[in-house]
C-alpha cells in the first residue's frame, strides 16, 4: 500500500542546487503571497555539484570595478564553444551575475578581497577566489529562509513531470517519492522550475574497481533534468556537446587555481609544450569562420585535443608543472592545498597516500570520461525562450514555432507551457558555473512568477488516472523484487544477486556505461566514434530500454531511487547519441571526434541541433536551427 501525499503550490522548484536555490530566493522576492515549494533528492544544505564546496567563482564580470564588459564575455563564451551559443541567454545571465555574487558576499561567503581596490582577487579574467568550503550551506540558508523549511521537501526524488489532461503541452506539476520512507508525492503547481543538475556516470568513469563511484561531476548528478524534459516532450538542444575536462589524475582535482592563479604550465612527459607541435594541423581543421584557434583565449576543447594528440604521439601523459610554481612553506603551497580542500578533497587524500609533494614533482593530468551538462564549458539542455529585450524576434524564413524561434513570451520557459529551466537543465548557454546557475535560477524564478500572475485564473488540473498509472509504474521495481525474490540462481556477487528475471540498477548502469564508452566516444576509444558505432549504440540502448521496462528491480527505497536515476541516464544517453549521429562534423575535437567527419564544417553546421522525443510513439525528430549573433562576429 503506497502512502500518497498531495502538495499544492503556485510554483514547484525541482532540485535545490545552485540554480534551484537562486529560483527559491528570487520567486519569494517577487511573490510574497505565493506558495513556493522545493523538492530535493538529497538535503539542500549539502546537495548538488557544490556539495563539497568550491575554491573559485568562475563567472564574475567585475562591472563595478570596470574589469570586463558583458559584450567581451559573450565573445569569450561563443569562442570557447566554437561559435555556437545562444548569445541572448548568455548576455542575459552575464549582465546579472555580479549582483548574485554581491548577494553571496552579503550572506557571508568569504570572497578574497583586493584591499587596494575594493574589488575581488582574480583567479583569471572571469574567475574570483573564495574560501568556499561552506559555499553551499550559505546559499542554501538563503533559499531556506526565503521559502520556509516547511516548504522544502528534502529526500524527495522527482521522477516524472505531470501534464495537464486538457493540454498536452502544459506542465502542471511533478511526482516523486521520499527516498527514506517511500511516501509518494504528487506536486500540483501553476509553474514548475526544473533545476535538477547535470549528468555524470552515463559514460564509464575512469575510476573503476577500488575507485568506483569517483568522478569529476558528482555521481549524484543523475541527468534527471534531461530525463524528465525528454520524456515530457520538451525540445532539447546541443545534447551532442557532451563534455570532457582535463583534471589531476585519479582524484579529479581542479586545475583552475594552478593554471590561472599560480600560472603553472602543463607540459608533455618530457617537459615540452603540448600545443606548438599540433597548432598547424588544428588550425587547418578547426579554424572555422570565427578563427577559433587564434582567439585570445584558446577554446577549452582545442587545448584538450592538443594534449590528447601529444599522448597519442607517445609523449604523454600531460604534466602539471607544480614543481616550477609551488614552493614549500610559502603561500603558493597553501593555495595549492586549499584549492583541493575547498572542493575536491579526494585529490589531497590520493597525494597523501602516494607521498606526493607538489613542490617536488609534477603531477599527471588526464582527460575525464564525458559528462552531459549545461552549466560548465558546454551546453546540453532544454531549448528555452530568451529575454524579450535580447532574443531575436520572429526569425524570418523559419516556421513560427518554438522549435525554431528564440522568444515566446517568458524568459527561460521551455517549449512546454509552465515549465522553466535553469542551470545545467537549460541548454545553449554555457559557462554559467555556480554563480551563473544561481543567476539563471533567479531569472527563471522571476519569469515563473510572471507566468503565475498571468495565469492566476487557471485551475491546475491533474488527471487521477495519470497519477495512478505513474504510481504503479514508479513502484513496479519494488513489486518485481518481492514477487520474484526466490529466482536468484547464484549468491550475491560483487554487484547484485544473479537472477534471470531481474535487472538491478548497478547491472543496468554498467551496461549503459559500457555502451556509451565503447560506441559513443568514451575514453576507452580515445573519444573517437563514427556513424556505424553510434548506430550500434542506439541498437544496444534499445535492448537496454526494453530490459529496463521488463526487469528493473529494487530491494528498497534507496535502490528505487537508483533505478529511476538509471532511467533518466538512459534517456539522456539516447538523446546524446542521436545528436552526435545527426551532427555530421567534428566541432569540439577535445570532447569527441566523428572520425567519418573529422573537420569543423561551418558551411553546413554552424547551427544548433534541436530534438524532440515523442514518448507515445517512441520516435525522435532532429533539426537544425540557425545561430543568430547579437554581438558583432567574430
Ligand atoms: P546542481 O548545483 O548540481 O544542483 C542540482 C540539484 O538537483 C542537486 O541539489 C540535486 O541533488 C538535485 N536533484 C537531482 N536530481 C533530482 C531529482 N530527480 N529530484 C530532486 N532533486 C534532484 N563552478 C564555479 O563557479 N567555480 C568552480 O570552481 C567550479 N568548480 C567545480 C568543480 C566541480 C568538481 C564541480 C562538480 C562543479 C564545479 N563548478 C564550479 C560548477 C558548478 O558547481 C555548477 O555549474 C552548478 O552547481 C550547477 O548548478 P545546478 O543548480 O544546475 O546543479
Amino acid at each position: 500500500m503506497v502512502r500518497v501525499r498531495y502538495v499544492d503550490a503556485d510554483i514547484l522548484i525541482i532540485g535545490g542546487g545552485m540554480a534551484g536555490s537562486g529560483a527559491a530566493w528570487e520567486t519569494r522576492y517577487w511573490c510574497r503571497n505565493c506558495r513556493i515549494v522545493l523538492a530535493e533528492k538529497a538535503n539542500i544544505n549539502r546537495s548538488g555539484a557544490v556539495a563539497m564546496g568550491l575554491s573559485a567563482i568562475n563567472t564574475y564580470m567585475g562591472l563595478k570595478c570596470k574589469e570586463n564588459t558583458v559584450e567581451d564575455y559573450v565573445k569569450y563564451v561563443r569562442g570557447d564553444l566554437m561559435g555556437i551559443v545562444r548569445e541572448d541567454l548568455v548576455y542575459d545571465y552575464a549582465r546579472h551575475v555580479d549582483s548574485t555574487v554581491h548577494l553571496f558576499d552579503e550572506w557571508g561567503l568569504p570572497i578574497w578581497p583586493e584591499p587596494k581596490t575594493g574589488c575581488y582577487v582574480r583567479e583569471g579574467k572571469w574567475q574570483i577566489m573564495i574560501h568556499g568550503e561552506s559555499y553551499k550551506p550559505i546559499v542554501a540558508e538563503a533559499a531556506r529562509k526565503a521559502l520556509g523549511d516547511e516548504n522544502i521537501f528534502n529526500r524527495v526524488m522527482v521522477t516524472h513531470l505531470l501534464k495537464s489532461p486538457s493540454n498536452p503541452n502544459r506542465v502542471v506539476g511533478a511526482v516523486g517519492f521520499n527516498v527514506n520512507d517511500g511516501t509518494f508525492y504528487v506536486f500540483r503547481a501553476k509553474a514548475v522550475i526544473l533545476s535538477a543538475g547535470g549528468g555524470s556516470q552515463i559514460y564509464r568513469p575512469r575510476s573503476q574497481g577500488e575507485g568506483l563511484g569517483r568522478s569529476w561531476y558528482p555521481p549524484w548528478s543523475s541527468a534527471s533534468s534531461y530525463g524528465m524534459l525528454i520524456e515530457a516532450g520538451a525540445v532539447m538542444t546541443m545534447m551532442e556537446a557532451r563534455f570532457v575536462v582535463p583534471r589531476f589524475k585519479d582524484g579529479y582535482g581542479p586545475v583552475g587555481a594552478y593554471q590561472l592563479l599560480l600560472k603553472t604550465r602543463i607540459s608533455n612527459a618530457y617537459g615540452q609544450d603540448f600545443w606548438k607541435p599540433h597548432v598547424d594541423e588544428i588550425r587547418k581543421l578547426y579554424s572555422g569562420k570565427g578563427n577559433y584557434v587564434d582567439l585570445p583565449i584558446t577554446p577549452t576543447t582545442l587545448r584538450v585535443f592538443a594534449q590528447r594528440l601529444e599522448w597519442l604521439a607517445g609523449r604523454g601523459p600531460s604534466l602539471m608543472r607544480t614543481d616550477e610554481t609551488v614552493k614549500k612553506g610559502t603561500e603558493s603551497e597553501a593555495i595549492a592545498y586549499e584549492d583541493f580542500l575547498d572542493m575536491t578533497i579526494s585529490q589531497v587524500v590520493i597525494w597523501a597516500g602516494q607521498n606526493h609533494e607538489p613542490a617536488d614533482r609534477p603531477y599527471e593530468i588526464i582527460t575525464t570520461e564525458p559528462y552531459v551538462m549545461g552549466s560548465h564549458a558546454t551546453e546540453c539542455g532544454a531549448w528555452a525562450s530568451g529575454p524579450e529585450d535580447l532574443a531575436p524576434k520572429k526569425i524570418e524564413g523559419l516556421p513560427d514555432d518554438r522549435r525554431y524561434q528564440y522568444f515566446w513570451g517568458y524568459n527561460r520557459m521551455t517549449t512546454l507551457d509552465g515549465l522553466f529551466c535553469a542551470g545545467d537543465a537549460c541548454g545553449a548557454n554555457p559557462h554559467k558555473f555556480s554563480s551563473g546557475s544561481f543567476t539563471e535560477g533567479r531569472l527563471a524564478g522571476k519569469s515563473a512568477v510572471l507566468y503565475v500572475m498571468d495565469h492566476s485564473d487557471e485551475k491546475v488540473e491533474v488527471d487521477r488516472a495519470q497519477v495512478d498509472s505513474l504510481i504503479a509504474k514508479i513502484m513496479e521495481p519494488l513489486e518485481r523484487y518481492q514477487k520474484g525474490r526466490y529466482n536468484v540462481v547464484t549468491g550475491p556477487s560483487y554487484m547484485h544477486p544473479i537472477d534471470p528475471t531481474k535487472m538491478y540498477w548497478k547491472q543496468g548502469l554498467f551496461r549503459l556505461q559500457k555502451i556509451m564508452d565503447e560506441y559513443a566516444g568514451g575514453w576507452s576509444t580515445m573519444y573517437v566514434t563514427n556513424e556505424w558505432m553510434l548506430n550500434r549504440a542506439l541498437e544496444l540502448l534499445q535492448f537496454l530500454k526494453e530490459d529496463f521496462m521488463n526487469y528493473a528491480a529494487a530491494q528498497d527505497w534507496h535502490e528505487l531511487m537508483r533505478v529511476w536515476e538509471l532511467w533518466h541516464r538512459i534517456l539522456t544517453a539516447e538523446a546524446v547519441v542521436r545528436h552526435m549521429l545527426f551532427r555530421k562534423e567534428t566541432r569540439w575535437p577535445g570532447y569527441y571526434v566523428r572520425a567519418d567527419y573529422p573537420a569543423l564544417d561551418d558551411e553546413n553546421w554552424h547551427v544548433f541541433v534541436n530534438s524532440r522525443y515523442d514518448a507515445k510513439t517512441g520516435q525522435w525528430e532532429l533539426w537544425k536551427v540557425p545561430v543568430i549573433h547579437i554581438i558583432e562576429f567574430p
